[in-house]
């Protein structure tokens, strides 16, 4: 990276993100049209490019997977029939601002709505990037409140946007004070900084979030192109760190839609102790539809690594169920049938096999 330190630091990342047409187009050659057609999406939902990120992007290749990521399409703009504002019912499913509580042990809490770079595929589209600033003094007691109240809950998942993006001090402010709610077991936090923005992950940090454990990130690698010297060192630090470390992809059509690219991406994952945690089908936000692929393809490629690829390597594809039923494991059926005498089953390559019931 040019030998240049400041590209190291994030601060400096966070601050020369390319978020302007007229920016991104010092980097990447663009049309007239492909300027103007990128100022309409513009208007539904903000860019945001770190420096890292973009250099990513190998401009000679129109198919580039980061590209895609992260630079608008025209196909955003499209609707499809049953594209839906929020297509998991999270805001039904919102007691008091900034959570989301769904299931019974666990919640999801949103701390801000900004993130270093803006996935074109994001499925919190409607509200992320709609502002800058982070949960406020407020809104964190309302919510800490809101948790200490309710003794199931057991395991809190800190999401947004992205995490990451506050300073340590902040994060501290509200990591310190969900751990100080005594039925709290495991502290989550969702972020794509290892991705997208890797110089995040400093010693400072990891030496706060130390202090907290048990804690467990997971981050959002779609492509093994986003595998550099950088992401692998960020990951690294954060598993030496003694923080278990998942990550979710999103399937993705004309990026990751493939067994080939998949089986790549699981491999390099679990080669920097990243553990593949899910794989979800491209759910129906609006904005996405060029983006989701059918079901089946998710299922054959879930076929295609299964007994193929370490039972590590493969995540849990899973369809996050509109109207908020949450997500749903979606799988090959290996069982061809069941009787009072025996199962009969399939294998990874299609042998059959009995099981007998006494
Ligand atoms: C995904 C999600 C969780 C966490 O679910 P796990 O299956 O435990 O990872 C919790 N709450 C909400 C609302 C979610 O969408
Ligand atoms: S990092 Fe997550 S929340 Fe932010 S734009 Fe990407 S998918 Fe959406």
């Amino acid at each position: 990276m040019n030998g240049n330190n400041n590209r190291n630091d994030w601060k400096w990342q966070m601050a020369h993100r390319i978020t302007t047409v007229e920016k991104l187009s010092k980097v990447i050659p663009l049309s007239d049209i492909e300027k103007s057609d990128i100022e309409r999406c513009l208007k539904s939902f903000r860019m945001a490019i770190t420096p890292y990120y973009a250099s990513l992007i190998d401009i000679n290749d129109p198919n580039d997977p980061v590209k895609k990521q992260s630079v608008p399409s025209i196909d955003e703009t499209y609707s499809c029939e049953n594209d839906l504002t929020d297509p998991l019912n999270e805001e039904g499913y919102s007691p008091v601002p900034h959570i989301v509580h769904r299931y019974p042990d666990r919640l999801l809490f949103m701390v801000t709505l900004k993130c270093s770079m803006y996935c074109r595929h994001c499925t919190r589209r409607r509200t992320v990037g709609e502002e800058d600033r982070v949960i406020t003094e407020k809104e964190l007691s309302r919510a800490v409140d809101y948790i200490g109240n309710h003794k199931e809950v057991r395991d809190v998942l800190i999401s947004g946007g992205d995490p990451l993006i506050m300073s340590d001090e902040k994060l501290e402010h509200i990591i310190s004070s969900l751990r100080s709610i005594e039925h709290i077991d495991i502290i989550r936090i969702g972020t794509r900084v290892p991705v997208v923005m890797p110089m995040r992950i400093t010693d400072a940090l990891l030496m706060m979030l130390k202090k907290y454990q048990p804690i467990w990130i997971n981050t959002h690698f779609n492509h093994p192109n986003e595998i550099t010297e950088y992401s692998a060192r960020a990951c690294a630090a954060i598993v030496d760190a003694g923080i278990p470390l998942g990550n979710q992809s999103v399937l993705l059509k004309g990026i990751n839609d493939n067994p080939e690219v998949m089986k790549d991406l699981l491999l390099k994952l679990v080669h920097m102790r990243v553990r593949p945690y899910y794989l979800y089908q491209c759910d129906l936000s609006k904005g996405i539809g060029h983006f989701r692929t059918s079901v089946e393809c998710g299922i054959n490629i879930m076929h295609e690594l299964t007994g193929r690829i370490s039972g590590y390597a493969v995540p849990k594809y899973v369809i996050d169920a509109p109207m908020g039923g949450g997500k749903i494991p979606v799988n090959y059926n290996y069982v061809i049938s069941s009787d009072d005498k025996e199962v009969t089953m399939e294998n990874y390559l299609g042998k059959i096999y009995k099981y007998p019931l006494v």
